[in-house]
């Protein structure tokens, strides 16, 4: 079962201007239902911009993104916001949690945005992932009173409690020490073996890369080396 798929993509930054610079190059990738892959390059390489056209958070140049077989192209903002929502599920480097909110208002926050004021079933599914990442007791604290490693715990919560079929971070433990990268890494690999959602991880790290199934190589705007299907040209 497909949850994204790209079919030669293309970003061109500044079009028509003499800045116009074209950073991804005709990229064809697919991602299964719980496939969970490591996207690495070096600096400059495209990932960020990969990473930001698959949230569908920015618009391809060219070529098609396909997000659960739903072609995203000439979607309007709104029908855009709304898959995103619904599909996708989020971590950043710096886990940009409301520091004046409670832990739980910060996980139940994806849900708030989609219909207003949470559900009793919203409060239980958020206090769920909370003990999931280990975190029952600190509902009620302040996002503030945790620490770093713990924060991205609550980030985590947070991209998992509207349930997407696929969650994409950014960096996700570039903010870490190395013992605190790993365990929050492993809760990338657990929901991921217990929820089926596709991860799609942006790493610098490359023993946090090889921890995954499949690896995804930026150079230059271009995948590399990746084997087999991974990097096969995909029909439309
Ligand atoms: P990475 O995440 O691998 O470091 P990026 O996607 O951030 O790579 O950047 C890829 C290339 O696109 C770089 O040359 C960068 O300077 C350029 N770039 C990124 N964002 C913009 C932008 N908004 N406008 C113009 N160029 C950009
Ligand atoms: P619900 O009835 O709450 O929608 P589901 O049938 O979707 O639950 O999922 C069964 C269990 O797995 C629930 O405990 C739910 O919280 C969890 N779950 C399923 N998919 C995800 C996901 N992508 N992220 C987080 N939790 C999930």
């Amino acid at each position: 079962e497909e949850v994204l798929r790209l079919a030669g993509v293309c970003k061109v930054y500044n079009p028509g201007t003499p800045q116009e610079t074209e950073v991804l190059h005709g990229i064809d990738l697919r991602l299964a239902r719980g496939e969970l892959s490591a996207l690495i390059g070096p600096s400059g390489s495209g990932k960020s911009t990969l990473l930001n056209l698959i949230g569908l958070l920015d618009s391809p140049s060219a070529g098609e993104l396909y997000l659960q077989g739903r072609a995203t192209r000439e979607l309007d903002d709104r029908a855009r916001t709304r898959l995103r929502n619904e599909a996708i599920g989020f971590v950043f480097q710096f886990h940009h949690l409301i520091p004046a909110f409670s832990v739980l208002d910060n996980v139940l926050m994806p849900l708030m945005i989609r219909h207003g004021k949470p559900s009793a079933e919203d409060i239980e599914r958020a206090r769920g992932l909370l003990a999931e990442v280990g975190l029952e007791g600190f509902a009620g604290k302040k996002a503030t009173e945790l620490s770093g490693g713990q924060q991205q715990r609550v980030a985590i919560a947070r991209a998992l409690v509207t349930h997407p079929a696929l969650l994409l971070a950014d960096e996700p433990t570039g903010n870490l020490d190395t013992h605190t990268a790993e365990n929050v890494f492993e809760l990338f690999r657990r929901f991921n073996a217990q929820f089926g959602c596709a991860v799609l991880v942006v790493t610098h790290d490359p023993r946090l890369a090889a921890g995954c199934p499949r690896t995804i190589e930026l150079v230059d705007g271009r995948i590399v080396g990746a084997p087999g299907a991974a990097s096969a040209p995909v029909a439309p």
